[in-house]
């Protein structure tokens, strides 16, 4: 489906291989691992997916199914089949957290979201799905500056005038021009 990243990319010497990549759900009563390097990775941003994972968009790292496992609460997991695009998306039953995703057209693979990884998976998200999707909302690293006030928040100043309600600096600066 997607044209494998060059060999001789750096990247794909990154993970010892052998060594496989471990996540985990946000509970930890789900572990997997697969083995490295996955046989790829892309951002997903169709409706089904920013609806599965309450996210702007989703990053996977596809998995040969046979080098996918569970290693910690196979019991837990909980399955979810969307029969009218014959897709199974597993989380875990405790936390809620997105484990698995398979399509019914490539049942030999298994798509993991990126994000549960502690470590490198052997590709990089390359690729882009449904990206005439992308929704205006998303971050898609514009420059950010210090909000003032608020220690730890940043935030994208807005050119455009700004409507009330839209500036979370004004919350603590009501009367200020
Ligand atoms: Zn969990």
């Amino acid at each position: 489906m997607f044209p494998e990243p060059e060999a001789k990319k750096k990247t794909t010497k990154a993970v010892a291989p052998g060594k496989p990549a471990s996540g985990q759900c946000l509970c930890g009563k789900v572990a997997f691992e697969i083995d490295v390097p996955a046989r790829w990775a892309w951002h997903d941003h169709s409706q089904a997916s920013r609806r599965a994972h309450g996210a702007a968009y989703a990053t996977y790292v596809g998995s040969w199914r046979k080098r996918f496992r569970i290693t910690k609460g196979e019991n837990d997991l909980t399955r979810y089949e969307d029969k009218a695009t014959g897709t199974t998306r597993s989380f875990c039953s405790g936390c809620g957290t997105p484990i698995a995703y398979a399509r019914a057209r490539s049942p030999h693979m298994v798509n993991i979201p990126r994000a549960l990884f502690s470590g490198r998976t052997g590709r990089q998200p390359l690729y882009h799905i449904a990206i005439e999707e992308l929704q205006e909302w998303a971050y898609t690293g514009q420059p950010l500056v210090p909000l003032k006030g608020f220690p730890g928040v940043v935030w994208q100043r807005s050119k455009k005038k700004k409507r009330a309600g839209d500036d979370p600096s004004a919350l603590g600066r009501a009367g200020q021009p």
